[in-house]
């Protein structure tokens, strides 16, 4: 495994959509891997990850757990769908995301992420209570392994969600901080946000966005790519030199359109490339 630069551009990628080959042809050493939620995660599959990512020299930082339903339509959508929050699936994902875990310490990956959901803001909605029990019960299994817990950020203003993590009081619990979901949620400019959520920070994405139509209530911002959205990436990258983060720079693109989506996660690593000089 290569030791990585500080700051060093890699790309956010898919199990089973992106091949190693693909994501290493970007000409990046490193990487978050996403695991949809019916993507195997045996012994044998972790074991054909390890070869293959290794054959390519990918280091792979963080492991991200989706699940199976979920939908990133608008708002209300989202509510209704993603992580931890809806009932009917809060257990099944629970118990997928700590199979995660134990299949990120098979392939030597030493931090879990996710989108846990929309966390209600009222401490006395008993969702509230939910998210943080399953959160600690993440975090408790990753610690046992020695990996960290990261929270997808966008879906709570930044005070809110410092205020869950102390909450939650597990010391391997953090953030995956995604400048434009603050931007795309309409949840708060992203650079103080980051400034603020920076103690609890464990790894980052870059992407980019614009925000929300305010004649459109419920409705998310647009995803753009790096550089031509609102986030101000070079403020973005400086904010974490200056900050002392050193983790990679992972370009995330989330266009359904294949040859698009390479061709601005190529563009996004070089635009990192251009502001770190490496
Ligand atoms: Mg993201």
């Amino acid at each position: 495994m290569p030791n990585l630069n500080p700051l060093e551009p890699g790309v956010m990628f898919w199990a089973g959509r992106d091949e190693p080959a693909a994501i290493a042809a970007l000409g990046v050493r490193c990487g978050q891997m996403g695991l949809a939620g019916d993507t195997p995660m045996t012994e044998a599959s972790a074991e054909a990850w390890r070869a293959a990512l290794d054959r390519h020299n990918l280091t792979v930082v963080t492991l991200f757990a989706a699940y199976d339903g979920e939908r990133y339509d608008d708002i209300p959508t989202v509510q209704a769908t993603v992580g931890f929050v809806p009932p009917a699936t809060r257990e099944a994902r629970v118990r997928r995301t700590l199979a995660l875990s134990d299949f990120a310490a098979r392939l030597g990956v030493a931090s879990v992420a996710c989108h846990v959901g929309f966390i209600p803001a009222d401490l006395s909605d008993p969702a509230h209570q939910r998210v943080l029990d399953d959160v600690r019960r993440v975090c408790d299994h990753c610690g046992a392994l020695g990996q960290s817990f990261a929270l997808e950020t966008g879906q709570e203003p930044a005070a809110e969600l410092l205020e869950f993590l102390h909450r939650a009081s597990r010391p391997n619990l953090g953030i995956n901080f995604d400048p434009a979901n603050m931007i795309l949620y309409g949840t708060g400019e992203p650079i103080a946000a980051l400034r603020l959520l920076r103690p609890r920070l464990l790894s980052v994405h870059c992407k980019d966005g614009l925000w929300p139509d305010p004649a459109q209530p419920g409705a998310l911002g647009r995803e753009v790519p790096l550089g031509e959205g609102a986030v101000g990436i070079p403020d973005f990258v400086a904010a974490l030199r200056e900050t002392g983060f050193t983790g990679p720079l992972n370009v995330e693109r989330e266009t359904e359109d294949r040859s698009a989506r390479y061709r601005d996660l190529a563009s996004g690593v070089s635009l990192l490339r251009s502001l770190t000089n490496r």
